[in-house]
């Protein structure tokens, strides 16, 4: 049944790009129709609750939010920057790297990590001057990128850009070659790579640089929580005149007439229109909806590989002191094997997880509002994994696929009692694991891909897709359309909205 309110702007998802763009464009006094096919918003950025635990399903830490950042003049635009506030990590140690025989604290400040390593590798004090200039000249030249990746709308760009357009092609691995670095100086260098889940040889230098200077300038939390982050900006949205949100609304088809975008359909029959629409959706699955192929040379830019996926268990611990075991404002990254490339190729293709690479996060010490009952600690692990794997096992039936979910939980839970806490079992208040198909299940999201399209130069460089559709009145916004994590999202959100309505905001 058709519904006769017509809308300036329908948007198809809340994660972070649809979220924040809804929530600038409503502000603006457009009128926003926010439909999202969970219960809840956030995309990756949700939260769930339970016996008196909530959760950041996917957000660990985050960054780009202090008052001169991304973040800050988002939140000024929208008039909530006393209400949504952020907490910094440890400054001394945000990201605590344990390897076989070595480890090292990431503290805040490129320079002291440059005379921290530069003792430990006295040989290479040149070349870790010359890394942390060239990744921090990286970034600085990818937040004045506009928001379009084809060479003819960067190349009036190519000056302030001339390092992204040298290193465009690069790995990660290409820089520590160029600079001679030792094996252990590369795995430290590599070691946030789980934040792109690809290991160096295969992550875009452009990337990298773009995560580990972001964390360094401004590694935080939100003080609230990100549920409280999430529900602040839907119920901000719903409160704008003529906006609306509405939760548990799949949308299923999109009418086109040519190269316009008629209006949408919802899985419980509502038509839905707009003059415009904005799909935080993975841009694959757009020919779905639409039921026509894209064109092709249109076709080229949705030919990437996904990026690849994760287990993760949600713990809640009781009669526990953490910081005992070495826990606190900062995230522990514990690798299989010295060499970072070797730690992620097996968990992703072979699938050995008899000794896992693990990220370990203790939401509840990171200073901000703690989300457990009295007396409880939160402690998140995740680890690398293939889709595939666990989907031969859900072929095989629930019962096979439950029975790896535990096996693999168990292994886990080993590999932190025996480098961590060794009864951590005895202090297991609650326990909830999700696997790729779990990720696939809650968030649409292709093969449980973390990041959307993998971070690869291949994905990430001139022509790549960005905010453009085949669609004139159809835009995209998300991991994929821009950079994946909250710190890229909220970018990219701002900049479709810039686009949109030439208001500046950043
Ligand atoms: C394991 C893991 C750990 C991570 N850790 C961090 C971290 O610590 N810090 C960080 O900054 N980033 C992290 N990230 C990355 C970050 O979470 C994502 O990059 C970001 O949340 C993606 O936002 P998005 O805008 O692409 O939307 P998504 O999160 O992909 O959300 C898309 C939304 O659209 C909805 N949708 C899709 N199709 C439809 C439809 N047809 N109808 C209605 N709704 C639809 C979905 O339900 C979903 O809510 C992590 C990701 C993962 C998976």
């Amino acid at each position: 049944m058709a519904e006769m309110k017509n809308y300036d702007y329908i948007v198809i998802g809340s994660g972070i790009g649809g979220l924040f763009t809804s929530a600038l464009l409503a502000k603006s006094g457009a009128k926003v129709c926010l439909l999202e096919q969970h219960k809840v918003p956030g995309g990756y950025g949700h939260s769930f609750s339970f016996k008196g635990y909530t959760f950041g399903a996917e957000l660990h830490y985050i960054w780009n939010c202090s008052a001169n950042e991304d973040g800050g003049k988002i939140f000024r635009k929208l008039g909530l920057d006393n209400e949504i506030t952020f907490t910094p990590l440890n400054e001394q140690c945000f990201d605590r790297l344990e390897f076989p025989g070595f480890s090292y604290e990431i503290a805040k400040g490129f320079d002291l990590n440059a005379q921290k390593l530069s003792e430990l590798f006295p040989g290479h004090r040149k070349g870790l001057k010359r890394y942390f200039n060239i990744i921090e000249t990286l970034h600085d030249e990818m937040t004045k990128m506009p928001f379009s990746f084809s060479l003819r709308d960067l190349l009036p760009y190519a000056f302030r850009l001339r390092h992204v357009l040298r290193y465009k092609n690069w790995t990660t691995q290409d820089l520590f070659n160029h600079l001679g670095f030792p094996l252990q100086l590369q795995s430290i260098l590599a070691g946030q790579s789980g934040n792109l889940l690809l290991s160096p040889d295969q992550s875009s230098l452009l990337v990298h640089a773009a995560m580990v200077t972001g964390l360094d300038r401004s590694a935080c939390v939100p003080t609230h929580g990100y549920q409280h982050l999430f529900s602040t900006l839907s119920t901000f949205i719903a409160a704008c005149p003529d906006c609306d949100v509405l939760f548990g609304c799949q949308v299923t088809n999109i009418d086109c007439d040519g190269n316009h975008v008629l209006n949408v359909v919802t899985a419980d029959g509502r038509e839905l229109s707009a003059d415009n629409y904005i799909y935080n959706g993975d841009p694959k699955l757009l020919g779905q909806l639409s039921g026509e192929a894209p064109p092709v040379a249109f076709g080229k830019k949705l030919n990437y590989s996904y990026s690849p996926s994760a287990f993760t268990l949600y713990l809640g611990l009781k009669d526990i002191d953490l910081p005992s075991f070495g826990f606190g404002a900062w995230n522990v990254w514990h690798y299989a094997d010295e060499s970072v490339n070797k730690s992620f190729a097996k968990p992703l293709a072979e699938v050995v997880y008899e000794n896992p690479t693990l990220f370990i996060s203790t939401p509840t010490l990171h200073g901000a509002e703690r989300n457990a009952p009295d007396g409880c600690e939160q402690m998140v692990v995740c680890t690398p994994c293939s889709y595939d794997y666990f989907k031969s096992f859900e072929m095989q039936g629930r019962k096979t696929y439950l029975a790896e979910k535990k096996r693999i939980t168990n292994l886990m839970l080993d590999q932190v009692e025996k480098h961590y806490i060794p009864n951590l079992r005895d202090h297991i208040d609650l326990l909830i694991a999700g696997s790729p198909l779990t990720m696939e299940r809650y968030m649409f999201a292709p093969k449980g891909n973390c990041y959307g399209a993998d971070l690869t130069p291949h994905n990430f460089n001139i022509g790549k897709l960005d905010y453009r559709s085949p669609y004139s009145n159809l835009f995209f916004v998300g991991a994929t359309a821009g950079i994946p994590s909250f710190a890229g999202g909220i970018h990219f959100a701002a900049l479709l909205y810039e686009k949109l309505t030439g208001d500046k905001v950043l």
